[in-house]
């Protein structure tokens, strides 16, 4: 329902100000999706979906399992993103590139691990080339499909535009992440494509898993 701006709206009885739709306000005042998300806080009607600079989990009894398992996820997903997804798990240097140290993981609904990718924009010189987007191909290669409902994609950094759109049309179901961008993030920061009403598939979001961690990583990268 959409109210027209500046419309004939009724005067109530003696004058004041005119009645307009939906009880007094317009429409879209009271419409979730057309409020901005605010640091710390809850996406309206989603109690487990928070703002920039939340953290997930803190609410509701029954999160601590998720919340572990998330942590656990993007511990996973740091190490991706430190040492890239073909290194062997120890003791092994990154490759001497310029790459943005962002990794992802994406685990099926029964918690397999699907696929992982490494930021490697610099190293293919691929503009999509982001680590979740890799992740999506990789999985929907080895699944045979595109759909990848149910699936979880654990990132180190919050997706851009490009990521949050492909992770809306691979119908991810979760989406979690550890750092912010403000500069470009689309989940919360700078847009909120993941959660745009107007889209008909919306993952639900968990922002801030283990974020300090995740930060410093960016943060020695670009030292
Ligand atoms: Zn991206």
């Amino acid at each position: 329902m959409r109210s027209e701006p500046g419309g004939p709206w009724p005067v109530p009885p003696g004058g004041g100000e005119p009645i307009l739709p939906g009880g007094g306000e317009p429409a879209d005042a009271t419409d979730p999706a057309l409020e901005t998300v605010r640091p710390g806080q809850p996406t309206p009607g989603r109690a487990h979906r928070v703002g920039p600079g939340a953290h997930e989990g803190l609410a509701e009894e029954g999160d601590l399992g998720r919340r572990q398992r998330h942590e656990l996820w993007m511990r996973r997903a740091l190490e991706v993103a430190v040492t890239g997804p073909d290194a062997p798990s120890a003791g092994s240097a990154p490759d001497p590139v310029d790459d943005i140290p962002v990794g992802a993981v994406l685990y099926g609904p029964d918690g397999t691990e699907l696929a992982v990718g490494r930021n490697e924009r610099e190293l293919t010189g691929d503009p999509t080339a982001h680590a979740e987007v890799l992740t999506l191909r990789r999985a929907a290669e080895r699944l045979g499909r595109w759909r990848l409902d149910g699936c979880t994609l654990v990132v180190t950094l919050e997706p851009c535009t490009m990521c949050a759109g492909a992770l809306v049309l691979a119908r991810v179901s979760t989406v979690v992440f550890g750092a912010w961008e403000p500069k470009t993030g689309a989940a919360g920061s700078l847009w909120d494509v993941l959660r745009d009403r107007r889209l008909n598939h919306r993952p639900e979001v968990y922002a801030g898993v283990l974020e300090s961690e995740t930060a410093a990583v960016l943060r020695a990268f670009f030292r």
